[in-house]
């Protein structure tokens, strides 16, 4: 596949929103973007050698090196409230292929000023960039929802890697601003009934994933704790680029696979490719990810 394909293919039309029930929660996955990548190897993985990537990318059926990232926002309708999770980039996007939450939202029938809270995982550019547009909270009616220690250690800024300086910038740009309308939380506190946060801390300081129950019926928000389809669960132990602490993200990322493939829960990964829902399927010291079809139609 030439790099023009995968370039021109980049401003085809496709999917952008998927609606689904949970008991009784309205869950809709908007695409907030997309990019094309060159370089599978390292990005996802800092410590694996090139082959050792291409190999399992060959054993997928996956081209090799360029690669899709998506960027997948997720809205939530649950007890009354409307939450969105993690709102994308919006107007500090970097790429002219992402940012497009607010434009996803409409096209579902919102509006921005329906959602009552955003629950942010983590403080990364394509979570938080659209918690303001032209120096204002693009949610005007919303409460921010903010894990603890993920605030503190931005907020401190100190011990920064130098490819963070950007997201540092950006969020002292658009989050912190908004401290005063903030909530918040630790791990294992509910942001609402039938929404629980979960430590998945390692892919940033105080990364979270959030668990969803409605009517007996689950569902975990995997956010960041996955970054690659085929390659954060085939290799569970790959230093995903992006993890600020790779270690801690591994550890992470193996309990809450562990739980969500033993307990059978669907999950939702912001980097999934759209509409980036499946199951997890335990085997040996591996996982599988499994793309959902039709089970949340029925
Ligand atoms: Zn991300």
């Amino acid at each position: 596949m030439s790099t023009s394909t995968i370039s021109q293919n980049q401003s085809l039309a496709r999917p952008n929103i998927y609606q689904f029930r949970l008991g009784s929660a309205l869950i809709t996955n908007l695409l907030e973007g997309h990019v094309a990548r060159q370089d599978l190897h390292p990005f996802v993985a800092t410590n694996a050698t090139a082959d050792e990537v291409q190999a399992l990318a060959d054993q997928y059926q996956l081209p090799y090196p360029e690669l899709e990232h998506s960027f997948t926002t997720t809205l939530i309708e649950i007890g009354g409230k409307l939450i969105a999770i993690d709102p994308g980039f919006g107007e500090n996007s970097p790429m002219p292929s992402a940012g497009y939450f607010n434009h996803s939202l409409a096209a579902a029938g919102y509006r921005a000023e329906d959602v009552d809270i955003v629950l942010i995982s983590h403080s990364h550019p394509d979570h938080i960039g659209n918690l303001m547009t032209g120096g204002e909270p693009t949610f005007i009616n919303a409460e921010v929802v903010y894990g603890r220690t993920e605030f503190d250690y931005w907020q401190r800024g100190e011990h920064i890697a130098e490819f963070r300086k950007p997201t540092l910038a950006l969020f002292q740009k658009v989050a912190l601003p908004l401290a005063e309308r903030m909530r918040f939380i630790e791990p294992d506190d509910t942001v609402l009934p039938g929404v629980t946060a979960i430590n998945a801390f390692g892919h940033s300081a105080g990364h979270l994933a959030f668990h969803i129950e409605s009517d007996g019926q689950q569902l975990m928000m995997l956010n960041d704790t996955v970054a690659h389809y085929v390659a954060s669960f085939a290799r569970p132990d790959w230093a995903f680029s992006m993890d600020d602490n790779a270690d801690a993200a591994a550890v992470s990322r193996r309990r809450i696979l562990n739980t969500v493939s033993q307990d059978n829960i669907p999950v939702i990964g912001f980097h999934l490719p759209f509409p980036s829902i499946g199951f997890v399927e335990s085997a040996a010291s591996e996982f599988i990810f499994r793309p959902a079809s039709y089970q949340f139609n029925v």
